[in-house]
């Protein structure tokens, strides 16, 4: 590929505006998909803009000062997003995390969390609320957070060693900040804090066994993610994934290690315990181990499109929805009305990207149309 040709990110998914039946579930039903998978979590990204370059995620030579992010008004506003937000809650929704981009760049996010963290289920009972996030700026907001409602944070950091961090973030920010961020959190109680590694061959998996000898009796839970072929941009292959079964080995011939069960249905992540309890490990196989039978994941853009899986090449634009748009003939739709359009599109659902992979049946980077950017629908 030639060094900057053509952008080969912009925003202009492919995506269709959901029909919206003429009756909607009642608010409290469960909603299944045609796999029998019901609705349980939904990520919502509310910015498409980072201040880190991870190689992975926002390579520099694509998101650089030509890449044209969404303008304000493009992105939903955060009365839409909690709109939006209580109809998947209506519908069963139990947990929502808010990611980005990174989603400590959009302006005033408290007043999101404290409107998002006001939402009950339909028995009454508070929804789960979370963050992703780089932690570049949690130092300073982790009290605010918490004190608007937010239950806990996920921090992602590939390296402990600064030189090594520096390099991935690729835009020289310090480690120390990030760790600041995460005592910040734990302070704050936004605990227990997560931390996540995206392990990559060759570039920090000789991070591990310094990340667990750093995090040990901390209270954080550390845990290893097999890097993704999410995108277009980050040129993947599949030399470059440590899978979970070898990393597990290698921690395994330094450390005891004892197993935990899984904590809720379609968790993602493998649990262990080092034997001396100081530190909690989850391994996240998702490549070399599809969980694709129970995924339960909804994802939102920030301008609004819905995504029934990372891998999705099409989206459901319910801001046409939330909004009308006169120039396609969509009328504006009433909160019974969304909810009756997101269960229908929800019911349709029949995606197992990660299975099919594994069986060899979908190809890495594979045809068109693109595939979204984990910035884009956050992780
Ligand atoms: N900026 C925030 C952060 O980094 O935590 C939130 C958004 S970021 C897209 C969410 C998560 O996606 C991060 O933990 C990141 O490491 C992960 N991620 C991005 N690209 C990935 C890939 N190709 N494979 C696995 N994880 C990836
Ligand atoms: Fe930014 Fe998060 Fe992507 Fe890194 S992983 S570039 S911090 S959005
Ligand atoms: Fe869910 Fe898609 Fe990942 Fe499978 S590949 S676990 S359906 S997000």
């Amino acid at each position: 590929m030639s060094e900057r040709t053509i952008s080969l990110v912009d925003h202009r998914y492919a995506a269709s505006v959901p029909k919206v039946p003429a009756v909607a579930p009642a608010a409290g039903s469960v909603v299944l998909d045609r796999l029998g998978r019901p609705l349980h979590d939904l990520r919502i990204s509310v910015t498409d803009r980072c201040n880190f370059r991870c190689k992975y995620c926002m390579p520099k030579e694509i998101f650089d000062t030509q890449y044209e992010f969404l303008r304000h008004d493009e992105l939903l506003r955060f009365e839409e997003i909690e709109r939006v937000a209580r109809a998947f809650v209506e519908l069963g929704v139990r947990k929502l995390r808010i990611t980005g981009g990174e989603p400590l760049l959009r302006r005033g996010l408290e007043d999101l969390v404290g409107m998002l963290s006001r939402l009950r289920g339909a028995d009454g009972s508070p929804v789960e609320l979370t963050m992703t996030t780089n932690a570049s700026a949690l130092a300073r907001k982790a009290r605010a957070l918490r004190d608007a409602g937010l239950h806990r944070v996920t921090v992602s950091l590939d390296a402990i060693d600064d030189e090594v961090f520096r390099r991935m973030n690729d835009v020289d920010f310090p480690v120390a900040t990030v760790l600041e961020g995460i005592r910040a959190a734990q302070e704050a109680g936004l605990a227990p804090v997560k931390v996540n590694m995206v392990v990559q061959r060759g570039v920090n998996d000789q991070q591990v066994l310094p990340m667990i000898e750093h995090f040990r009796g901390s209270g954080v839970v550390l845990r290893f993610i097999e890097y993704m072929d999410v995108g277009t941009t980050n040129g993947w292959r599949m030399d470059q994934v440590v899978p979970a079964a070898e990393l597990l080995e290698r921690i395994g011939s330094r450390h005891g290690l004892r197993p935990l069960d899984p904590t809720v249905v379609g968790e993602t992540a493998e649990r262990w315990m080092l034997d001396d309890g100081s530190l909690e490990i989850g391994l996240i196989s998702s490549v070399t181990r599809a969980f694709c039978h129970d995924c339960n994941r909804a994802r939102l853009s920030m301008e609004g499109k819905l995504y029934l899986c990372l891998f999705a090449a099409h989206g459901h634009d319910l801001r046409a929805l939330l909004r009308g748009d006169t120039a396609r003939g969509i009328d504006a739709v009433d909160d019974q009305a969304l909810r009756g359009a997101i269960a229908q599109v929800w019911n349709a659902r029949a995606d197992r990207y990660s299975e099919l992979r594994g069986q060899g049946a979908s190809e890495p980077g594979g045809s068109a149309p693109r595939r979204v950017e984990m910035s884009y629908i956050g992780g």
